[in-house]
C-alpha cells in the first residue's frame, strides 16, 4: 500500500514536469507572458514564483542542519580517521577524474562537430564577467573563521570541515560523548522526516518552477542557438548515459540500469531548481534510502561532490569554449585545450553548486586562454535552461561516485540497491506512537 503510494509520488513529479514544460511554452507560445499582462503579474511572476520560490526554499533550509548532523553521525560512524582519510581521497579522486573525462570528452564532440565555425552572430546580450575568487582565497575560507557565520551563508567547504572536526573530537571524547552522538543521530533522522514532508508538495512545486522558466524561456533563443544547444545536450546525455555509467560499472560491478531508475527523482530535483546545493538533501536521501548507501559515506561524499564535482558544468565550459573561439574565428592550439580542462577541473572546486555559476567560471576559463569574456552574452540567453540540464547531470555524478566509494568500503547495501521499492516510503504518522508520545510528554508534565 505505502509503496503504491510512493510510486505514485515519483510519478506525479515526472507528470508535474511535463505539464510545467507543456503549460510554460504554450503561454509562451501564444504570448501571454509579456510585460504586465494578468499571465505574467498573476500566475507567472505570481502563483508560480511564490510556490516554486518557497519550495527552493524549504529545501535550502534543509540542507544545512542536514548535512551538520548527518556529517557528526557519519564521522562517528566511520569511527576512525585512516577510514576518513580513505573515503575522502577516493571521493576526492573520482570527482576530479570524472570531471576531466566530461570536459575532455565534450571538447572532442565540440571540437569535431566544429559548431559555430563561420557564423556571424551578433551578440543579443552583454556579458560583464564577475571575478572568481582567486585560488589562495578559495583555500583559505575553506577554514571558517566563524563557524555560525559560515552555516547562515550555507558555505558548504567550511561546513563540512567544521562537522568533520566536531565528529572526530566526539570520537577523541570517547564515551562520555555517548548522548552527543545519539542526539546527533536523532536529529539526522528528525531532518530526514522533515525531507520527506517537504517532497510530498514536490509534484506542485516542480510544475510550478519548470511553467515559469519555460513561459519566460520559450523556444526562440534555442533555434537561434541550435547548433551549440544540440552538441552541449548530447554531450551531457552522452556523459550521464555512457561514461559515467562505464565509471559505475567498472568500479563497482553495480547495475547501471538501477542506477538510472533510482537517481530520476533526485535528478528532476536537479533539473527545477538548477542548484546542485538546494539538491543535496534529495540526493542524500536517495543514496542512502533508494540504493543502500550507508550514512558514513554518504554524508560526506553527496555534500562535497554538490560542492567540487561539477561533471555538467565542465562539459557546458568545454563546449561553449570551442563554440566561441569558432564563432571569434580564434585558433585554440593543444596547450590551450589542455589550460581548459585543467582550469575547469581547478574552477570546479571553490564554486558553490547554485544556479548559474558555471557562467561564472566560464569567465575565469576565457580569461586564461584568451578567449572575449564578452562572448559569454551569445549564451547568456539559453544559459538557464542548460543550467537546468547540467546541475542534473552534475549531481548524477556525485551520487555515482558516492556508489562506488561506499561499494569499495563495504559500505553499500546490494538488497537495498537491487531492491526497485526500497526507500519508496511515504509520509506515515502512527497514530498509536504518536499517542504513546503525548501521553509521556504529558506523564512528564504532570510529574513536574
Ligand atoms: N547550477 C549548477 C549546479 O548547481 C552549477 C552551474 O553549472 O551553474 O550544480
Amino acid at each position: 500500500m505505502e509503496t503504491n503510494n510512493k510510486m505514485s509520488l515519483t510519478m506525479k513529479v515526472l507528470i508535474g514536469m511535463l505539464l510545467g514544460i507543456g503549460l510554460g511554452l504554450l503561454i509562451n507560445l501564444v504570448g501571454l507572458n509579456s510585460e504586465g499582462s494578468f499571465v505574467n503579474t498573476y500566475i507567472v511572476d505570481g502563483l508560480f514564483l511564490v510556490i516554486g520560490k518557497m519550495f527552493v526554499n524549504a529545501l535550502k533550509m534543509l540542507v544545512v542542519p542536514l548535512v551538520f548532523f548527518s556529517l557528526i553521525c557519519g564521522v562517528c560512524g566511520i569511527g576512525n580517521l585512516k577510514t576518513l582519510g580513505r573515503v575522502g581521497s577516493k571521493s576526492f579522486g573520482l570527482y576530479m577524474m570524472t570531471t576531466a573525462v566530461a570536459i575532455t570528452l565534450a571538447i572532442v564532440i565540440a571540437a569535431t562537430t566544429g559548431i559555430g565555425e563561420g557564423m556571424n552572430l551578433a551578440s543579443t546580450a552583454s556579458f560583464v564577467g564577475k571575478d572568481s575568487p582567486p585560488l589562495t582565497q578559495v583555500l583559505i575560507e575553506i577554514v571558517p573563521s566563524n563557524p555560525i557565520r559560515a552555516m547562515a551563508d550555507g558555505d558548504m567547504l567550511p561546513l563540512i570541515l567544521f562537522a568533520i572536526l566536531t565528529g572526530i573530537s566526539i570520537l577523541m571524547v570517547g564515551r562520555k560523548a555517548s548522548s552527543f552522538i545519539e542526539g546527533a543521530e536523532i536529529a539526522n533522522e528528525i531532518m530526514m522526516k522533515m525531507v520527506t514532508i517537504i517532497m510530498s508538495a514536490a509534484p506542485y512545486a516542480v510544475f510550478a518552477l519548470i511553467a515559469k522558466s519555460m513561459a519566460e524561456l520559450g523556444l526562440d533563443l534555442l533555434g537561434q542557438l541550435a547548433g551549440y544547444v544540440a552538441v552541449l545536450v548530447s554531450a551531457l546525455l552522452i556523459h550521464l548515459f555512457v561514461s559515467l555509467m562505464l565509471v559505475l560499472k567498472l568500479f563497482s560491478g553495480l547495475s547501471p540500469v538501477h542506477f538510472l531508475k533510482k537517481i530520476r527523482n533526485a535528478q528532476v530535483f536537479a533539473f527545477s531548481t538548477a542548484s546542485s546545493n538546494a539538491t543535496i538533501p534529495v540526493t542524500l536521501r536517495t543514496v542512502t534510502e533508494r540504493m543502500g548507501v550507508n550514512n558514513s559515506v554518504a554524508s560526506f561524499t553527496v555534500p562535497f561532490g554538490a560542492t567540487i564535482n561539477m561533471d555538467g558544468t565542465a562539459i557546458m565550459q568545454g563546449v561553449a569554449t570551442v563554440f566561441i573561439a569558432n564563432v571569434y574565428g580564434l585558433d585554440l592550439g593543444t596547450g590551450d585545450y589542455v589550460t581548459v580542462i585543467l582550469m575547469s577541473v581547478l574552477a570546479s572546486i571553490g564554486t558553490a553548486g547554485v544556479p548559474g555559476v558555471g557562467l561564472i567560471m566560464l569567465s575565469m576559463v576565457f580569461a586564461q586562454v584568451g578567449l572575449p569574456i564578452e562572448g559569454i552574452g551569445l549564451i547568456l540567453g539559453v544559459d538557464r535552461l542548460m543550467d537546468m540540464i547540467r546541475t542534473a547531470v552534475n549531481i548524477s555524478g556525485d551520487a555515482v561516485v558516492t556508489s562506488i566509494v561506499a561499494n569499495s568500503e563495504g559500505k553499500l547495501d546490494k538488497t537495498i540497491f537491487n531492491d526497485e521499492n526500497a526507500g519508496t516510503e511515504s509520509i506515515h504518522l502512527d497514530e498509536k506512537v504518536e499517542q504513546e508520545l503525548a501521553d509521556t510528554i504529558k506523564k512528564t508534565h504532570d510529574t513536574a
